[in-house]
């Protein structure tokens, strides 16, 4: 039977569309959730990322900013920015894109912002909250894997999760979410041995490893489900056409358009082998956004719960 294969995008338009209903809610008490994007220079993945996220921010109605200081800005000079942004009542969220130049201590620049703010889920106090169980704000790739797994009636609790890579965004609290559903997890990374073995004990699959395909139908054990996290546009034809060999609509649409994306799972090993699949493009990559509006919208709440009438749509 092929493999299932899970649709972030269908996904992202549930969830966003039950966010509506709460900010018309939070509207009618006068409150309009506020989304400010921190871009500093003109890295065009960090462009795209941030237009996507003020886009999505205007389709649900929220406030959104994008402020963009030059790429010779300072440590400082970025404290002061965050330093406003976390003093300013119509502001819920803060995003400062990733990376920041090389003479940026991106670090400090972080942990600056409030914690109840940080719609990121980047911030050490959120990333306790994480670790300890407690409500906090979530980092929003890993919160989008766990609404694909459970939206699409994925069960969790005692089966075994292998997540492949150990960031402080994916990997990390991808692996805790997991956890704290009752999953055994395994978290691997490059030092890791035998790593196809261990992955192909995993009844759930998590790739965030950056490694374009690399995931193989060895790494995959027979009806896993499989959450391809990894993002690389490749632009080389004799890689694509390796990648690719068996789905000849790719090598078109690769000729059409120069380049293609591709996850750090064999899009084509992936269907034979698994039971359900995210594909790339089109699987955890819409939910991150969604995720960071959920978040924004949380963060207003959240902060502002002792001004909001009790309503039963706008309860903390
Ligand atoms: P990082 O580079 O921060 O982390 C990669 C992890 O993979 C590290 O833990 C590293 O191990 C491990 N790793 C790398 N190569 C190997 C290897 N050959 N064998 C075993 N482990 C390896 O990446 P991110 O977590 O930030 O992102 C991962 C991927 O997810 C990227 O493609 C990124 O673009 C994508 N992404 C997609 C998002 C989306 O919305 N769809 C959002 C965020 C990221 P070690 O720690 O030992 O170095």
């Amino acid at each position: 039977m092929p493999a299932r294969v899970l649709d972030g995008q269908q996904i992202r338009d549930r969830i966003l569309s039950e966010l509506r209903p709460e900010i018309d809610a939070l509207a009618e008490a006068g409150c309009r959730p506020g989304l400010a994007a921190v871009l500093v220079g003109h890295d065009p993945g960090s462009e795209i990322y941030v237009r996507n996220k003020i886009q999505a921010c205007h389709s649900l109605g929220l406030h959104s900013e994008k402020i963009t200081p030059p790429d010779s800005v300072s440590t400082g000079e970025l404290l002061d920015l965050v330093d406003l942004l976390n003093r300013r009542d119509d502001i819920d969220g803060i995003l400062v894109q990733l990376p920041l130049p090389r003479q940026v201590d991106s670090r400090r620049v972080l942990l600056a912002v409030d914690s109840a703010k940080d719609v990121d889920g980047f911030h050490p106090y959120n990333v306790g909250a994480l670790v300890a169980g407690q409500p906090g704000l979530v980092p929003c790739t890993p919160a989008g894997i766990l609404e694909i797994l459970k939206r699409s009636g994925i069960p969790i609790a005692g089966r075994r999760a292998v997540v492949l890579g150990r960031s402080d965004i994916v990997g990390k609290p991808a692996a805790l979410l997991l956890m704290h559903e009752n999953a055994t997890v395994t978290i691997c990374h490059s030092k890791t041995q035998d790593l196809a073995q261990v992955a192909s004990q995993a009844d759930i699959l998590v790739a965030a490893l950056g490694r374009p395909a690399m995931v193989t139908g060895e790494f995959i054990r027979s009806g896993a489900t499989v959450i391809d996290v990894g993002i690389t546009r490749l632009q080389d034809s004799t890689q694509v056409e390796r990648v690719f060999a068996a789905l000849p609509a790719k090598i078109e649409e690769f000729r059409r358009k120069g380049s293609l994306l591709v996850g750090d799972v064999h899009p084509a090993e992936v269907i034979e082998r698994a039971g359900a699949y995210t594909p790339v493009p089109g699987g955890v990559g819409p939910l991150t956004i969604a995720m960071l509006m959920s978040n924004t919208v949380r963060a207003c709440r959240l902060r502002r719960a002792s001004s909001l009438p009790a309503s039963p749509e706008v309860v903390c």
